[in-house]
């Protein structure tokens, strides 16, 4: 079976990320200037990112060979495991059978340092000694506190105010990898000076926070910014989960009819999709390609797909993506990961031409959902990535009434090690479910920029 083939090597690593603009019929439409609405050139991405990753946003080569260093990193976690969920399968009484390829055994305990980890490499080979990022609940504030320390790097993590007081123990892990953590909104930048005048108590957005991570690196030559989804180069850097997990389904002589994977900024998803995406395309494959949202913000099945601006502060070139406006505000739902009011633009692209689906759910199936896996499989699933186990416990409910045996993969991007206490408000019923009104998503609308 050639044809299924992506360049693995022996160590059953990949050799190249998959970019699937390669094998698109139309291709995506390019990020825009915020003030000439003409395409963004190398030069206006330049102050925030490094030549190297800004090269991979708009490359059309199909595969970018990974740098031998970050090759030797990734070694640390990766190939990551593909599991038979056989407990959970007879659990659920389904005929289907369900494997999922586990991101929660990397060392910050998500997918985000395949990218992080490339990013890091990317930005020090030309010169930059310092990066900044925001984090939500605190996973890529992790995997790019870990990426710099291996690379002698400074990092500073913008944390999601809300998140900073309820997640210590993330804080305390960026810490211990050396990076200073900062409380968003704060008093370091203008941006973070401008919100807390008209709202001293902003409990912060991860729009908010981007904003004073982007002005700090914009601000100084020897800082870069680095961003843990939504671009291009980070959906790039995550495939390599769909291709080990292409090979790894071809090892045990299988292929999925279905592939799920929850989506925030889309790159969890995208990394293991995009890879079948491409098989779908080149030899006429059939697997449906499902992402998974929480029903409080619902940026594909509810929001539109126009350019708009990646933060609430406006410094962002504009993308053409699934959004709920720049302003949304999202709900405080236990998936912090998931609350971003856009979409990849490349998933959103993939998702306009019909190559994908997309889904919305519940918070209480989500965690119902993750406690039955848990305790047949004996994992603690992340909030975020228990979206996708939702929509898995759906297929498997369909394949019950059918009787089909269908082949279903999921990406679990991430354990729960640290969100306990959103299982203790699950466990005692103190969630309440949430869908996004769309009177509100109406007004955000009106907000977007006129193209
Ligand atoms: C950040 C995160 C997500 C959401 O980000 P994507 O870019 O959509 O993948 C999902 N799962 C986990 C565990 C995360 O840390």
């Amino acid at each position: 079976m050639a044809q299924t083939k992506y360049l693995l090597s022996e160590d059953r690593i990949p050799t190249s990320w998959y970019n699937v603009a390669a094998d698109l019929q139309t291709p995506p439409p390019p990020p825009l200037h915020p003030g000439t609405l003409q395409p963004a050139g190398p030069e206006d991405l330049a102050p925030l990112f490094p030549m190297g990753l800004i090269a991979q946003e708009v490359s059309t080569e199909r595969l970018i060979e990974i740098p031998d260093e970050v090759r030797e990193i990734y070694r640390l976690w990766r190939p990551t495991p593909l599991i038979r969920a056989r407990r959970w399968e007879k659990a659920l009484g389904t005929p289907a059978k369900i494997y999922f390829k586990y991101e929660g055994s990397s060392p910050a305990g998500s997918h985000k340092v395949n990218s992080s980890v490339p990013q890091a490499w990317y930005n020090k080979q030309e010169g930059i000694t310092k990066l900044t990022t925001e984090t939500g609940a605190g996973q890529w504030g992790s995997a790019l506190s870990m990426a710099c320390s291996m690379f002698g790097m400074e990092c500073l993590v913008y944390m999601v105010k809300v998140s900073y007081f309820q997640k210590p123990y993330r804080r305390s892990m960026m810490r211990l990898f050396g990076a200073n953590v900062i409380p968003s909104p704060s008093d370091t930048t203008d941006a973070g000076r401008h919100i807390l005048s008209q709202d001293p108590d902003s409990p912060g957005t991860l729009g908010i926070a981007i904003s004073e991570a982007v002005e700090v690196a914009a601000k100084n030559d020897d800082t870069h910014y680095a961003l843990g989804s939504v671009l291009n180069h980070v959906v790039l850097h995550q495939t390599v989960i769909g291709q080990e997990a292409i090979e790894q389904m071809e090892l045990v002589g299988s292929y999925p009819d279905y592939v799920v994977g929850c989506v925030g900024g889309g790159t969890n998803f995208g990394g293991i999709a995009m890879p079948f995406v491409g098989q779908n395309i080149k030899y006429g494959k059939k697997t449906r390609i499902i992402a998974v949202e929480p029903a409080a913000c619902p940026s594909m099945t509810k929001g539109v797909y126009a350019y708009d601006f990646g933060d609430t502060a406006k410094m962002t070139p504009l993308l053409k993506m699934h959004t709920l406006g720049h302003d949304f505000v999202p709900a405080g739902i236990h998936a912090g990961g998931l609350r971003y009011h856009g979409m990849s633009p490349l998933v959103s692209h993939v998702y306009d031409q019909g190559l994908i689906e997309a889904r919305a759910v519940m918070q209480n199936d989500v965690f119902g959902a993750a406690v039955s896996f848990a305790r047949a499989e004996a994992i603690v699933p992340a909030p975020e990535s228990s979206h996708a186990l939702a929509a898995v416990v759906e297929l498997a409910e369909e394949c019950k009434q059918s009787g089909d045996e269908k082949t279903i993969l999921f990406n679990l991007s991430g354990h729960g090690h640290f969100d306990m206490a959103a299982y203790d408000n699950y466990l005692d019923g103190k969630l309440e479910d949430y869908a996004y009104p769309e009177e509100k998503i109406k007004e955000s609308m009106k907000n977007l920029p006129k193209i």
